[in-house]
């Protein structure tokens, strides 16, 4: 929106109001946290106005996309590619939410961090809602973590592998039933199109059915065989719906339903996750309909966001990454509400390092949330400069200042690591 001085043709630009100018200026203090910082220091200090380089933003729309996939599940193109069509759409803020699985955050942060993209890491977990009578759906959870990921990640990471190898299973009893239909698909076919170490999902055997020529498109592999409870089809073995929602809660996460459109039984899932510590729900799509979800969210007190649900697939189907215009006071009570969950986490990782500080915590800790800074550091040999240097690229200066930061520095103070035992979590350009 550069020199957009006369934009609207002629007309004079409406101001915002001014709870949207506050939650603009509210979404920009966290996503240029750095330069946020560096421009606030030098702005007289008696007034209350947006740091000069970024005046000419305020109030502009900072492009967030909620929901996407990559290769790591069942998207067609890498993280960084993701990332790279994310930035091309005007995405700045991003979360690539793989079906149970986060391996694709530290690749897409690589990416981002070279293209001015901030990552947020989520992941869509997948469940099942067990309503009174005793029948099952499916139900997806979307959880969003800060920017150094998830607190106790080996609990989050146990489960997401038990969902995978229950996927696998599940990929071999549909190909079973499939074979006894006389729709003869191979299993490496399938593995194949799933690609490396990607738990192979009801997608990649629709995909492969396709490619077999034994449907025209995927949509039929689904309405004829694939759909749930369809001939094809087998039951995973997921997790109970409420139980991911209290484990994204436990592991400092944001927990939020994906497409309740999906759902034959929002009202009841939504009602059961609310007790359950769900924080938000997808309501926003690409089309901009509410259909009712609106309503359903603000019944229940959640948070209305909403994401495209990018795979890659090409296609006129398909809504593009970036495409879905979230309102500024939605992303406001997002980042109001996950912050200081996302401060709690950081704290609760950092303490337990602090406790047993050791190379292999250190390189977990910056799996996910790698400051970028430390390449400009020529040697490192104190921890508590590592952990600056991750502070000050994961939180903005106000989270820093929290007294619990200070004790975790100064405790860490003493430890000292020799250059050579040091590893670098990921390669320093
Ligand atoms: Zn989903
Ligand atoms: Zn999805």
């Amino acid at each position: 929106m550069a020199g957009g001085k006369n934009k609207g043709r002629g007309k004079t630009r409406k101001k915002p109001p001014p709870e949207q100018l506050l939650a603009s200026n509210y979404i920009h203090e966290w996503v240029f946290r750095e330069d946020w910082e560096s421009t606030q220091r030098t702005m007289d200090a008696n007034e209350f106005l947006p740091p000069p380089q970024l005046k000419r933003s305020m109030g502009d729309r900072v492009a967030f996309e909620f929901h996407c996939h990559s290769k790591c599940s069942d998207g067609y193109l890498s993280p960084s590619a993701v990332v790279g069509r994310a930035h091309r759409n005007g995405v700045k803020v991003l979360a690539l939410t793989d079906h149970d699985t986060m391996a694709g955050i530290p690749e897409a942060m690589e990416a981002a961090h070279k293209l001015g993209v901030l990552i947020m890491p989520g992941v869509e977990i997948s469940s099942l809602y067990t309503t009174g009578s005793g029948t099952e759906e499916l139900v997806h959870i979307l959880a969003y973590y800060g920017s150094c990921g998830p607190a106790k990640y080996e609990e989050l990471n146990e489960l997401l592998t038990a969902i995978r190898d229950g996927r696998l299973l599940r990929a071999k009893n549909m190909l079973l039933k499939l074979n006894n239909l006389k729709v003869s698909i191979k299993w490496e076919h399938i593995v194949k199109i799933a690609g490396d170490g990607v738990a192979p999902g009801r997608l990649h055997v629709a995909r492969a059915m396709v490619q077999a020529g034994h449907v025209d498109n995927l949509k039929q592999a689904f309405s004829k065989y694939l759909y749930d409870g369809g001939p094809a089809y087998a039951k995973g073995s997921e997790p109970s719906a409420e139980a991911v929602v209290k484990l994204i809660g436990n592991t400092g996460g944001v927990a939020v339903l994906a497409h309740p459109w999906a759902l034959k039984n929002p009202a009841a899932v939504i009602r059961s996750l609310k007790a359950a510590g769900l924080h938000a729900m997808e309501v926003y799509r690409c089309d901009g309909k509410v259909d009712g979800y609106g309503e359903l969210a603000d019944l229940h007190g959640l948070i209305k966001l909403g994401g495209s649900d990018f795979h890659g697939r090409g296609g006129n189907d398909e809504s593009e990454i970036g495409s879905v215009n979230l309102p500024v006071i939605s992303i406001y009570k997002f980042l109001k509400l996950a912050r200081p969950i996302w401060c709690n986490a950081t704290k609760s990782i950092l303490q337990s390092f602090a406790e047993d500080p050791c190379c292999s915590k250190l390189e977990k800790i910056t799996m996910f949330g790698k400051p970028y800074k430390l390449k400009l550091c020529k040697s490192i040999n104190c921890v508590e400069e590592v952990i600056d240097l991750c502070l000050s690229s994961w939180l903005t200066k106000e989270e820093r200042m929290e007294a619990e930061f200070e004790a975790i520095k100064l405790k860490l103070s003493q430890t000292v690591i020799s250059k050579g035992e040091f590893q670098l979590p990921i390669s320093i350009q």
